[in-house]
């Protein structure tokens, strides 16, 4: 919650002044001050949010018979969010602040003063959280759409258009990654709450007597991809939605929590949807959106088994997580531990010297490397000044190229998180790069 006198967060101050100055994330047109809670991915967070989403997909999508891929409009007929309960329900209570006009979401205030100056709060109203346009040059009731607050509609409403052209057979999943918008009360926390954010989300079909065994496969399943993402085991948890926070919807609902620098926080739901989504949209629709199997000659409305991810968060948790500083001979490091897996440069080729013919040798195993890597080039100022630019923004492999090379074809592999050097064939250094990053 806001309160005004709250301890500084200094891992989070860290890390975001150390995204602006690198160039992974900063504010949203910032030459025109800003905009609350809305951020802009620079070079290094747009590889890393990429890297972040071809995981998802990768071991969501591509490795696995059961699962299609699906990429649905954000813009949707409006009856869709009427159907699926966002247009009544999907609220947050909203308090205002009658002395210094703060606003905040009723369920985050203990008390019934303001948390700011203490003064005298309005009775809680419901805020609808989808934000709304209009369709077409009219703007009036009849042409009002919203910006999707959630990927999963596209999924509901194509159901059989994407069962049908892939022949899949229940049990199977779509899975989908976008954008969605939410006009959160109070976001904050870096990129952790915005309105603008992606989500990567999965729903799996399946016969309803499977339930429970499905529900438990895929809390499973995507506790160990975020062990597969490096996140150390110790900061991620369980949260069982009890009787005051299961959905109306939901059978049964877990989060992945990952300890934050400002708290336990949600990261993803794996939530049992029984029929409901499915069952709506054919009440809504009239169209019949049950499943038939083939050998047991049987109609059903398929069950649904969530998981429901944020991109945006998940890489706000890669990076604390990563985020690390140490003092080497009297001088501080700091550096980013990402995984090889997500990091924007899975090396650095670095000239000793800019003379002696290395920039050429070394021009040349970058050339060769960029071919199948995201590497970096860099040959100004002393090595370890470029050591330590290479920590600081994650990048695992440094390969340095000096005066020995020419002479035995050797190259120094020196380790971003031991610091440790090592000398291997500049013809080997391919293969082994695929084999440290894990064909990423
Ligand atoms: P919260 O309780 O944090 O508001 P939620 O339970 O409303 O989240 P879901 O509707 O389950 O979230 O959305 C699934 C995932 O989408 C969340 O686990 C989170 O990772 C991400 N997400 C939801 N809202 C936001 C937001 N405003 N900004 C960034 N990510 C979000």
């Amino acid at each position: 919650m806001a309160k005004k006198n709250k301890v500084r967060d200094e891992k989070m101050d860290k890390l975001v002044s150390l995204c602006k100055r690198r160039g992974y994330i900063f504010p949203s047109s910032e030459i025109y001050g800003g905009i609350n809670a809305c951020w802009d991915y620079g070079p290094l967070g747009a590889e890393l949010k990429r890297n972040i989403k071809d995981f998802w997909w990768r071991e969501m999508v591509h490795k696995r018979d059961d699962i299609e891929g699906l990429d649905a409009a954000i813009l949707m007929h409006p009856k869709v969010w009427e159907t699926s309960g966002h247009v009544a329900e999907f609220t947050d209570p909203l308090v205002d602040c009658k002395k210094c006009k703060s606003r905040f979401r009723a369920d985050d205030i203990e008390g019934d003063a303001c948390p700011n100056c203490g003064g005298e709060l309005t009775a809680p109203r419901q805020f609808n959280l989808m934000f709304k346009t209009f369709m077409g040059p009219v703007e009036d009731d009849a042409n009002v759409v919203y910006l999707r607050p959630e990927t999963a509609q596209g999924i509901y409403v194509n159901f059989l258009n994407v069962q049908g052209p892939s022949r899949q057979k229940v049990p199977f999943g779509i899975a989908q990654i976008g954008k969605a918008f939410r006009n959160e009360i109070t976001p904050g926390n870096f990129i952790f709450r915005t309105r603008e954010f992606e989500q990567m989300e999965m729903q799996f079909f399946i016969p309803p007597a499977e339930d429970d065994k499905w529900f438990e496969y895929w809390r499973e399943q995507r506790w160990q991809w975020y062990l597969d993402l490096g996140i150390r085991e110790d900061r991620l948890r369980w949260h069982e939605h009890g009787p005051n926070d299961l959905a109306h919807y939901a059978k049964k609902a877990y989060d992945i929590e990952y300890e934050f620098s400002f708290g336990w926080k949600e990261l993803e739901g794996i939530h049992n949807r029984t029929d409901f989504d499915l069952s709506r949209h054919m009440e809504a629709t009239g169209k019949d959106l049950r499943y038939w199997n083939e050998e047991t000659k049987e109609k059903f409305i398929p069950y649904i088994i969530e998981t429901s991810a944020g991109c945006d968060r998940t890489m706000l948790m890669c990076l604390l997580d990563a985020y690390d500083e140490e003092e080497v001979k009297g001088e501080q490091r700091v550096i980013l531990r990402l995984h090889p897996r997500i990091a924007p440069f899975k090396a650095a080729v670095l000239p000793l010297v800019k003379k002696d013919g290395m920039p050429e040798l070394a021009q040349r195993l970058y050339d060769d490397l960029r071919r199948k890597f995201k590497v970096f080039y860099d040959a100004g100022g002393a090595v370890g000044r470029r050591y330590r630019r290479m920590d600081e923004i994650g990048t695992p492999y440094c390969f340095t190229i000096d005066g020995q090379t020419s002479e035995d074809d050797t190259v120094t592999l020196r380790d971003r998180d031991s610091m440790e050097q090592t000398r291997h064939k500049i013809a080997e250094i391919p293969d082994l790069l695929e084999s440290k990053t894990n064909g990423c």
